[in-house]
């Protein structure tokens, strides 16, 4: 990274800015390297300065939020790597309605939520992402999904300006949103709850729902949750099982014994090993029953790159 550039953006940013972060510690595989530049915007301010200043040096750019749905590369982004969780972290609750930073984290908006006595957010207490990420990637489960509560989204476009979006206009679908297909950093966003109820019983929701999905995950904690989509009409674990792909592993990378749909980092595992695996497990699937699986977990691509 350009000492130049990096005395621009502390010059210019009111934020953090660091230069060659490990990336492993803020990603939940604990893998990747290196990251060119990090910056950690503390407000949306912060993230238009950073696109403006990138776009003008030609500069990639990528969006992290709580890194709990990303393999990041064996060899580190050349570039910035803009940061929201531990950035923007504001949460307010107005006209009953929750406003919500892209950096806050799940845990914490369902921890608020909890707080005022509202409903619809008990499920996103054991997500470890972020707002953000959570729209990215329209998060759900058993329980619940972000297409539920979101009414609105308010995002930064490359360009640095700024739009508010409807949900009509999110394009939610099943771990989709209109954000994977045309660039926006998601700063903010409005939730409707689904209705209020006695604290102890929402307590009580959360803590049940936290201990079964617990209960289910692997011992390994290094993951990134599901890897695959779930194919229509079928179980990715279960077709991953009927292949023989359970305790399946490349280099430190494994596909859980205990649940097949997560590939877990038993130590040292690579990107490399991750996607290898990856494919192995896409082939052995496809050979044994004809269903073709996608990833849910996505490559770390940059939100602004220059050919
Ligand atoms: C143990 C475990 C359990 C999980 N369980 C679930 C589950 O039940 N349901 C579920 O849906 N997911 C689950 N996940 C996956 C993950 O937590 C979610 O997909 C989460 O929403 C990702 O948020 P993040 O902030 O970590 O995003 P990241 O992993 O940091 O980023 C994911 C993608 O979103 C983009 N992005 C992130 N923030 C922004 C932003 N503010 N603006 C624009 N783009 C952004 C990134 O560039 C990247 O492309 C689980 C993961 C783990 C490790």
């Amino acid at each position: 990274m350009h000492e130049a550039f990096v005395q621009r953006l502390r010059g210019e940013l009111a934020c953090p800015v660091a230069t060659a972060v490990p990336l492993a510690p803020l990603n939940t595989f604990g893998i990747g390297g290196p990251a060119g530049c990090l910056v950690t915007p503390g407000t949306v301010a912060d993230v238009s300065t950073t696109l403006h200043l990138c776009c003008e040096a030609r500069i990639p750019l990528y969006v992290l939020g709580a890194g709990s749905n990303i393999i990041v590369p064996d060899e580190g982004i050349a570039g910035v790597v803009l940061r929201l969780a531990g950035g923007l972290s504001e949460i307010s609750m107005t006209g009953g309605l929750i406003r919500a930073a892209g950096g806050v984290l799940d845990r914490e908006l369902a921890e608020f939520a909890w707080q005022h006595q509202v409903t619809g957010f008990e499920w996103v207490y054991d997500i470890p992402g972020t707002v953000g990420g959570a729209i990215y990637m329209n998060a759900g489960n058993n329980d619940g999904e972000v297409s539920q509560t979101v009414v609105a989204v308010t995002w930064v476009a490359p360009d640095g300006t700024i739009h508010e979006s409807e949900l009509s206009d999110l394009e939610l679908g099943y771990r989709q949103s209109r954000f994977q297909g045309t660039p926006g950093i998601i700063v903010e966003a409005l939730f409707q709850p689904l209705g209020s109820d006695d604290p102890d019983r929402i307590r009580r929701r959360m803590a049940a729902i936290q201990a079964l999905r617990q209960s289910k995950f692997p011992p390994e904690t290094l993951c990134a949750g599901s890897i695959f989509k779930r194919p229509p009409g079928h179980f990715a674990g279960r077709l991953i099982e009927a292949a023989g792909c359970g305790g399946m592993g490349v280099g430190g990378a494994l596909v859980s014994p205990k649940h097949k749909g997560f590939i877990v980092n038993t130590g040292g595992a690579t990107a490399a090993d991750v996607l290898r695996l990856i494919a192995e497990v896409k082939a052995r699937v496809l050979e044994d029953s004809g269903v073709q699986l996608t990833t849910e977990v996505v490559s770390f691509a940059p939100f602004l790159s220059f050919a």
